[in-house]
């Protein structure tokens, strides 16, 4: 996709793609061709420009067609650059104005308590979100109003446009600060599958009326070495020649 328009959020989608995988074939509860279904978790994508890797994972789910994989970035495409609620099956919110996925979350998760629905909401959001104010309100009233069906995930790369998150805004120690918002809180490897498979097993499972975090550690351009040693990942810039051998990289490294 990112090919097509010579640019994308390359490295944030190769860092976040073993977590939309775990996400999308091992946690999530969905009905590839009724995207609205009722009883469907949700999966809130807040960082918008994240959409690249979201469209690759419900192209994988069979909820989008792969015919429509060229269009991506193109006028009168389904497929926008920045997600969009309107525009996509399978994309339950518009995201990026950054910081507001997890109280959409909140939102969400409130109203299936009160429909009695056992659906869970999903919120993917960065670990530059979490330098937004509106986040932590939004965590303060997941844990008030004991939302057990509300899992967060954050893709702590740590970077943001201008540089190293933790030298941005430091989070850290990321994982106390949630528990003392009263959340389940682990940390993983977030490009260790199994690791992955465990952390989201666990959060689906405790039994305790909180809502629970997962925050996960990636590595930007994961899978193409020579892209993730580049400097400046947030935006990475890819040279016409390199796309195939990032592709052949990725294949490279594809389990046997
Ligand atoms: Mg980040």
């Amino acid at each position: 996709m990112a090919a097509v328009q010579g640019q994308g959020y390359i490295g944030q989608a190769l860092g976040v793609a073993d977590v939309l995988a775990v996400s999308y074939f091992h946690a999530l509860r969905y009905r590839p061709a009724d995207p609205h279904w009722e009883g469907r978790d949700r999966f809130l994508l807040s960082i918008g420009h994240y959409a690249i890797a979201l469209y690759a994972a419900l192209i994988e789910a069979g909820v989008l067609p792969e015919e429509e994989l060229e269009t991506y970035g193109s006028d009168g495409s389904r497929l926008p650059m920045s997600g969009m609620a309107a525009y996509t099956p399978g994309m339950e919110i518009t995201g990026g104005s950054l910081g507001h996925g997890l109280g959409i979350g909140v939102g969400m998760a409130l109203g299936l308590k009160r429909k009695r629905s056992d659906a869970c909401v999903y919120n993917l959001l960065s670990d530059g979100e979490l330098g937004e104010g509106a986040t932590w309100e939004a965590a303060l009233s997941a844990a008030h109003h004991r939302l057990d069906n509300l899992i967060a995930i954050v893709d702590f790369n740590n970077q943001q446009a201008d540089g190293p998150s933790t030298e941005m805004l430091s989070s850290e120690p990321v994982t106390d600060k949630w528990a003392a918002f009263g959340w389940l809180a682990q940390r993983v490897d977030g490009n260790d599958m199994a690791a992955l498979v465990a952390a989201f097993d666990a959060a689906r499972r405790h039994s305790a009326d909180q809502p629970r975090v997962i925050i996960c550690d990636t590595r930007m351009c994961k899978g193409v070495p020579f892209l993730e040693t580049r400097e400046v990942t947030h935006f990475v810039r890819v040279a016409p020649e390199e796309w195939d051998k990032a592709l052949e990289a990725l294949d490279a490294g594809r389990p046997q």
